[in-house]
Order: C-alpha cells, then sequence, then structure tokens
C-alpha cells in the first residue's frame, strides 16, 4: 500500500535522513517499507500485499437502511465487518445500536453509515446465530431481527507434543525476580487489553509479514511436553494442551514486521512468554499483538498506519526458532488475523 507510506524524511537527522534518501531513489515504487525513525535505518521491503479474492457477504435490506455483513467466511474464527448503510433517499438511521448473539458490538459512525466488526469465537458452537439492531425512532424502540448461519472450522491438530526446552522442565523452577517478572507482564497485559478505547479500525489491512507463507495455522491443537528431572533422567507428565491463538509466519530474524492496520502502540517491550512483544491498539476493543521479535522498531505510545514497518521476526521468548506470532482479539475474543484481511473492506 503505496499510498499510506510515508515519503517526508525531513525530520529525521540529516546523516540518516540522507542514507534514506538514497535508499528511497534505489528501491522500485511498491517495493518500500516505512521509514522509521526511531531505528534509524530503512526497510527493503513492503508489506505483501495479500491477495482477497474470495469473501463472503450477507445483506438484508430493510426499506431505509441495508445491513450488510462481510467475511472471508462465516465460520469459527472469523471476524466479521458490518456495514449498517442508509438507503438512498431515506432519513438515516440514528444511534443504532447492534448485538450479536446477545453481545454489544461496537459500531462508529462513517458518514451517514455505521460500521464495526465482530468476532466469531473459534469455540462458538456452529449452527443460527441471532443478530439485533435497536432504534429510536419518535420516542420508541425498535428492534430488527437478523438470522445467519456459522459453520464448523477444520482446526488442525497436532499429535505430537513439541519440546519447549527450559518451558517444558518443570524442575527448573524460575527464581523470584523472574516469577516476579511474569506477574508483572501479565498484569501490564490485563490492564492494556480491558481498555476500549474511542475509533474503529478502518481499512486497510495489510499482510503483517513481506511474504505470506504459514508454519502453524490459528487454533491449532497443540500439545506442549512436561517433564520433571530425576537422577538426572526425564520423567515425562501429561502434555498440556493448548489452543493457537494467532498465526506463526514464516520469516528469518531481522525481516520486518508490519502493523496491520493504523493504532496505537500500547506495548513494546520484553515479556517472559512474548518476548519482544508489541500490541496494537485499533480502537473499539481490537487488539492485533506482535510476538517473538528481535528488535521493536516503535515505542510505547506512539501511533502507527497499516503496513508501518513494527519490529522485526526474531526467536525471543516461549520460541523455538525465528518466526512471527501474530494474534488478534476482537472484544476479548481470538480471531484468524488473515481473516481480518478479508473482512475490512480496502
Ligand atoms: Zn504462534
Amino acid at each position: 500500500m503505496v499510498s499510506n507510506m510515508k515519503k517526508s524524511v525531513s525530520h529525521f537527522p540529516l546523516i540518516v535522513s540522507s542514507l534514506m534518501a538514497l535508499t528511497l531513489i534505489l528501491l522500485p515504487e511498491g517495493a518500500r517499507g516505512e521509514v522509521n525513525p526511531d531505528r534509524g535505518r530503512e526497510d527493503e521491503r513492503g508489506p505483501f500485499e495479500y491477495p482477497v479474492k474470495n469473501f463472503s457477504r450477507l445483506a438484508w435490506d430493510r426499506g431505509d437502511f441495508k445491513l450488510v455483513l462481510r467475511a472471508r467466511s462465516f465460520s469459527q474464527g472469523n471476524a466479521v465487518w458490518v456495514r449498517i448503510q442508509r438507503s438512498a433517499g431515506a432519513a438515516g438511521i440514528k444511534d443504532p445500536e447492534l448485538e450479536y448473539e446477545g453481545r454489544r458490538v461496537a459500531i462508529a459512525r462513517n458518514g451517514d453509515d455505521y460500521e464495526g466488526l465482530f468476532a466469531i469465537a473459534p469455540d462458538e458452537r456452529p449452527g443460527k446465530k441471532a443478530i439485533v439492531l435497536r432504534r429510536q425512532e419518535t420516542g420508541r424502540q425498535i428492534n430488527h431481527h437478523f438470522e445467519f448461519n456459522v459453520a464448523r472450522t477444520a482446526f488442525k491438530q497436532y499429535p505430537r507434543p513439541l519440546d519447549l526446552g527450559r518451558y517444558s522442565n518443570i524442575s527448573i523452577v524460575p527464581p523470584p525476580e523472574v516469577v516476579a517478572f511474569i506477574e508483572a507482564c501479565a498484569a501490564k497485559k490485563r490492564e492494556v487489553f480491558e481498555r476500549r478505547s474511542s475509533g474503529m479500525l478502518t481499512g486497510p489491512v495489510n499482510h503483517p509479514r513481506d511474504a505470506h507463507f504459514i508454519t502453524s495455522p490459528f487454533w491449532a491443537g497443540r500439545k506442549y511436553l512436561r517433564y520433571r528431572m530425576e537422577k538426572g533422567r526425564r520423567v515425562y507428565l501429561k502434555p498440556s494442551v493448548n489452543a493457537h491463538s494467532g498465526v506463526d509466519l514464516r520469516g528469518g530474524k531481522g525481516d520486518p514486521v508490519f502493523a496491520m492496520a493504523s493504532g496505537r502502540v500500547v506495548i513494546a517491550e520484553g515479556m517472559y512468554y512474548e518476548g519482544n512483544f508489541i500490541a496494537i491498539d485499533h480502537g473499539s476493543g481490537i487488539f492485533s499483538l506482535y510476538m517473538h521479535l528481535d528488535g521493536l522498531a516503535v515505542e510505547e505510545g506512539r501511533t502507527v498506519r497499516a503496513g508501518e514497518l513494527i519490529g522485526h521476526v526474531g526467536s525471543t521468548g516461549l520460541s523455538t526458532a525465528a518466526h512471527l506470532h501474530v494474534s488478534v482479539t476482537i472484544d476479548g475474543v481470538y480471531v484468524d488475523p488473515i481473516s481480518l484481511m478479508y473482512a475490512v473492506p480496502r
């Protein structure tokens, strides 16, 4: 997405800006990444424009407005984009409220329309789902009801337990300062992810890498080895079972990582499990999370745009090899991050 790339380098230190200017000239149009003033180097490649070819769409016409839903597919673990669209010539509806399966969906005004995103949880029961739109008309409440079907997703299951090195060895009792660090990380995450800042994620949504190759898909069932040491030998315990809360994308150490959408960086620090960790708040309870980074290219509090370089692929924290783990949460529910690119129109 060249259109949202920062072109000006005028506020950078002279030596950095002249180096960047040189690099910019050498790169073909469309291949540029975001210029990053914090790191003082320019990324070589732009975010991969993931080809969104097929998505599913549902629409209901209710006279003065239309309700439109859009998703990669209406199945478990997908993000769903919703638009309440004013019909031509109609007065438009005022301050509507939206619910999906009894849960409030955050919507924001966009011109005459309203837009929002909700999650079909990965563990949500497939079948008929209800959307209710509430509106006030001349002092009385009108409820509009909509129904659609959610399909099952065949999430991958890994039969073999994964050895996580020192994390699998429960005989290694972390020293008190590490325990305190883990607790401090958890407290920070709780505080940040409870926030519901104003604003709504709008397009475009970019790929977080410059190449698309998934090494571990969303909600894959993974077992982790657990053992304790007895007389120098491993005594295996029942493996712990986890669902993979994001996607792992292939990348070598130092490869660029890009913000999936515009928002504010709310975490940019090293954490115990996540390693070098970035979280971006996209507004209305939508967050994207980037883990195991080698380096952080942005600071907490900074506003970033879709496709901006935020860090580099690494293997820090609970990670066995260099890769990028990306998660997306909508109102506390994990969805497949890739599904967000299909849901939000460009
Ligand atoms: Zn992962």
